[in-house]
Parts: structure tokens; sequence; C-alpha cells
């Protein structure tokens, strides 16, 4: 199949620095190519409507954090198992007393060369502790399955790891609390390229008031990844007539890898 390959190379991949660096600059590093077409028939057509108009880029300022993992860890489910650890049954902010019903960490492949990241946990996601697993998770796996990948083959997780009540946004000090724990999950999966889903991970992950329409259409360094921000599949599912710029998102992730995606349409996305 296209896309990333499913031998097991990518399990021993690691990395030769037992210190993570601080390479976390938010600088840009390209710009959108807006000149690409999608093509009419293509595995696009089933989740992307008619297009909409394409979106300034803009610069976001830098942000520069560390941490420490051990290189034993790095790329390993047994990193991610020491972060999750770590978190234990967190109640370092006030969201463990607001209803949440579990932690939810993060599925997927610990060495993923693609990382989804997301806002919070909904309520699917809250009873079931798995990232993305209501609608819009729907929606981005069928997104993720056009790109010619298995929702296994990428990481996905959140910014904030518990359901915020009601679903409202995430609040700074429940961010500050939290992002530690995506911060180190990032290092642990060292993917290469990092997609934001939406205006509160793209903010929170550069450090920036922008409105994701200036964030998106660029692609940023962002802790030894590149961070391309896109639109949330809420978002998406709500105007769908953006799917189209999404869609040009996810072939940057997938040329910055040096794939494309698949030719023919990928089964489960043409639901
Ligand atoms: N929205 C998110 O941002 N994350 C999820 O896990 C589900 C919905």
């Amino acid at each position: 199949m296209a896309g990333i390959s499913r031998d097991a190379s990518w399990r021993r991949r690691a990395t030769a620095s037992f210190r993570l660096k601080p390479e976390a600059t938010g600088m840009v590093t390209g710009a959108a190519d807006s000149s690409e077409e999608v093509p009419e028939s293509s595995e696009t057509d089933a989740w992307l409507p008619a297009s909409a108009g394409r979106m300034p880029p803009d610069a976001v300022p830098a942000v520069v954090e560390t941490e420490s993992i051990p290189v034993q860890f790095i790329r390993t489910a047994q990193g991610l198992a020491a972060i999750r650890s770590a978190l234990g049954d967190c109640t370092r902010c006030k969201l463990h007393t607001q209803g949440r019903k579990q932690i939810v960490f993060g599925v997927g492949n610990p060495a993923a060369d693609i990382m989804f990241v997301g806002e919070a946990p909904g309520a699917d996601e809250d009873t079931q502790g798995i990232p993305f697993v209501g609608r819009a998770g729907q929606l981005l796996t069928k997104m993720i399955e056009a790109m010619g990948l298995a929702r296994d083959e990428v990481y996905i997780a959140n910014v904030l790891k518990c359901r915020p009540p009601g679903n409202r946004d995430p609040q700074p000090d429940e961010v500050e609390t939290c992002e530690p724990f995506l911060f180190q999950q990032v290092a642990s999966v060292q993917p290469k390229v990092v997609i934001a889903l939406g205006a509160f991970a793209a903010r929170t992950l550069l450090k920036t008031q922008d409105p994701i329409s200036r964030l998106r259409g660029r692609v940023y360094d962002y802790r030894g990844a590149q961070l391309i921000p896109t639109f949330h599949p809420s978002f998406l599912l709500r105007s769908p007539g953006y799917k189209r710029e999404a869609w040009e998102d996810l072939k940057k992730a997938l040329a910055l890898l040096g794939r494309q995606p698949p030719s023919a349409p990928a089964a489960a996305a043409q639901e």
C-alpha cells in the first residue's frame, strides 16, 4: 500500500542522543504551496466538499522547552508507559473534580512519523479512555485513511488529558499543568510531523493567539518535528467547506515524509 510502511523497522529506530535537545523554536521553515490542485475524483472525494478559499499564512513567536527521556525509552511503548505512569491518577488541576471519568492519554504507534494533537477529550473519549473516538474522531480516522495510513500507524493525543465540563474551552491553568505531558509524549514518539488539529491545539503548541486561519498554510519547527496546523475535525463537521484546505495540509504532511496519498480512494474514506 502507499503511505508509511507497515514494516516493523520503525519500531527499531532510536535517537542517538541521550538527552533531547531544546529544538522547539516555532520558526517558519516553509510556506504553503497554494498552487496545488485537489483532484476532483480522488481519495479526497469521500470527505471533501466543494473548495473553500485559501487563507493567508503568518509566522508565530518562538517557544523553547526542554525535557529528557532516557534513550532506551525513546520511540517505544515503554517510554509512553513511563509518561503515563508519571501522570498517574492525575489531580494536578481542577478538572479531576469536574466530572472527568478517566484520563485520556494517547493512542497509536509509539514510533509514529505523524502525530495528531487535538484539544481535549469529549464525552465519548472520556467514556472510552481513547482520544478521537466520537464523531470528530471518526472523521479524523477517515482523514488518516485518505492519507494512505491506518489509525494505528500514527499517534494521537490531546493538549489536555481530561475532559473539560460540558466540553468548554480548556483554561490556561489547565493547559499549563497538562502540557508537559504532551511535550514528553512528543519527545518519546519523536514524530517527524505534528499535525495540530484546530485553533486551540495550534495556538497552544505554537504559543500564539493567532487565529487558525493565519496559522495554517505554513510549516513550523516544533520540538524537532515539523508542525502543520489544520482545522479540527469537529470544525470540519460543522463547516465541510474547509475540508479541501485541510486536505492540502494533510498532503503537505505526507510530502514532508516523502510520500503521496494513495491514488485509489481509501476504502474507509469512501463512506
Ligand atoms: N476533540 C479533541 O480535540 N480531542 C478528542 O479526543 C476528541 C475530540
